[in-house]
């Protein structure tokens, strides 16, 4: 690793005007590199670079078949550095090196997608008669400024960057300030792939002051934004001042219902995905589950058992896929984890395991399981954001619709049956933006993803992606003679 990283903008390495910041290795506690922070002065040149290759035409003029072999070769370039990249965001993100690789191999895959997409955006022809010819054509915005969260820093970019290429936008990403460094990738994989200087720039900064900066700049034409609901609102009106449209992917509290036929021990596998992936830090996290009264017993007993088995620690140590879980990303998410389990305790919830933090540097939290947790409770509501299920139970189907549409978010949601009609009668009244029917987080980068209520609004992954970064423009031809 080096002990710096600078920002790269129109093409080039440089530091930040805002000066540096420490990045902290969650699994020791210890400062791991330091990285340039960029101020308002450094988002202007990055923005300009960005307008300026834009208006050269040089994304824009090409053969959409050419532009999508760069985006493919993007990320070829990802899967050929992945064993150092993989080491570099376990380091600075603290999961487990074999969930870094996941990551890495997640990212390659939406180049490819997208890649393939790139000549796919098609317009059509409107009949109005003889007189007329009518077509229309789908042009980018230009300026797409993408601002990225710490959980799956180089995915979430990745998932942007991809699309927003692949139509023929420029863009300037703004890392987040917990886990800027693994996006340097990005660069260099332009460079490899031929993008011109300023048709990709990267800088880490302050979310009030380089964020602020670039989501309210007027040279940016759109704006997508994965994080917080508080930070999601901000940008929203950032961009409403501007008039540019904005995705927001936020946050979520998703809950997956478990029928009384449903095959515990199948559930109980998704669980380990749903809620322990990643130390929970997940937006589609399964942080509820809505069980029936009659099987509940049964399964808090598999869920608690399956979060005792994991070995929590450095993420580093742990290279080969198995029963394990690292750090989360830093010691202030992991204590706010805590604080939210203690206050859970204290409004009637049952800790039934897990809930403290390891005797050991790094921001370690135990695998937890929570029972007896009512709908209103403050745990069954707010995203806790940390490797921490809440197990309700539900009586009749209606009930528990009622518990997992009951919060104001509306990211995914699940139900585990093996009756074909109650799993379809679940999927329409689930208020989400995907429904998972007896497997969490089935799809992928082909399926469109994106929430209902505050989980935000526009749609990331799928062809349904691609429209974000397009605008439509009709062409009506008036006839002769
Ligand atoms: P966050 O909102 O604190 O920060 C996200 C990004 O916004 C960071 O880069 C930050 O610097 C920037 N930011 C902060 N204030 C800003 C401002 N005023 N103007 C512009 N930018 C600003 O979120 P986080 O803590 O990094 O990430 C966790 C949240 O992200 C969770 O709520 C999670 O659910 C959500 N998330 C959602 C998805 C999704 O696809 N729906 C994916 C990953 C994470």
């Amino acid at each position: 690793m080096q002990s710096y990283y600078q920002n790269y903008i129109d093409g080039a390495w440089v530091d930040g005007g805002a000066g540096r910041i420490d990045v902290i290795n969650p699994g020791t506690g210890e400062t791991l590199a330091q990285h340039a922070l960029a101020d308002a002065g450094d988002v202007a040149r990055a923005v300009a670079a960005a307008k300026r290759v834009h208006e050269s035409g040089a994304l824009s003029s090409l053969r959409p078949v050419e532009r999508g072999r760069m985006v493919q070769a993007m990320g070829r370039y990802i899967l050929d550095h992945i064993d150092t990249l993989a080491e570099i965001l376990t380091l600075e993100q603290g999961k487990p090196l074999w969930e870094a690789r996941i990551e890495l191999e997640g990212s390659a895959r939406y180049f490819e997608y997208y890649g393939n997409q790139a000549e796919t955006v098609e317009g059509r022809s409107i009949p109005l008669g003889a007189a007329y010819y009518d077509f229309t054509a789908y042009e980018p915005f230009g300026v797409s400024a993408h601002v990225i969260p710490w959980n799956y820093p180089v995915e979430m970019t990745a998932r942007s960057l991809s699309a927003a290429l692949a139509t023929a936008n420029t863009v300037v990403i703004k890392t987040p300030e917990l886990t800027p460094i693994s996006c340097y990738i990005f660069a260099h994989a332009a460079e490899a792939a031929g993008l011109p200087k300023g048709a990709v720039n990267i800088l880490c900064g302050y979310g009030h002051e380089a964020g602020a900066a670039l989501t309210a700049h007027p040279d940016v034409r759109q704006i997508v934004f994965t994080g917080s609901v508080q930070t999601g609102k901000i940008i929203a009106t950032a961009a409403a001042q501007n008039v540019v449209p904005c995705v927001l992917e936020l946050g979520g509290k998703s809950g997956a219902i478990v029928h009384r036929d449903a095959d515990l021990d199948a559930f109980t596998d998704n669980v380990r995905w749903g809620i322990y992936f990643n130390a929970g830090q997940v937006c589609s996290a399964m942080s509820r589950i809505i069980v029936h009264e009659d099987r509940k017993d049964e399964l808090v007993e598999r869920v608690s058992t399956l979060a005792k088995s994991l070995s929590v620690g450095p993420g580093i140590e742990r290279p080969d896929f198995g029963a394990n879980m690292g750090a989360m990303v830093s010691d202030a998410q992991r204590d706010r984890a805590v604080a939210m389990v203690a206050d859970a305790q204290a409004q009637g919830a049952t800790l039934v395991t897990g809930g403290h933090k390891l005797n050991r540097p790094g921001a370690f939290l135990e695998p937890t399981v929570l029972s007896d947790v009512q709908p209103g409770m403050t745990v069954a509501q707010e995203e806790i954001f940390g490797p921490v299920v809440s197990v309700m139970s539900f009586k009749t189907p209606d009930q528990a619709i009622e518990i997992a549409n009951g919060t104001p978010y509306g990211l995914v949601g699940g139900t585990f049956t093996q009756n074909i009609d109650q799993a379809m009668r679940d999927a329409q009244r689930i208020r989400a933006g995907q429904v998972f029917v007896n497997e969490w987080y089935a799809g992928g980068v082909e399926t469109p993803f994106g929430g209902y209520g505050q989980s935000g609004y526009g749609r990331e992954k799928g062809r349904e992606a691609l429209w974000n970064y397009v605008q439509t423009k009709n062409i009506a031809i008036k006839l002769g003679g």
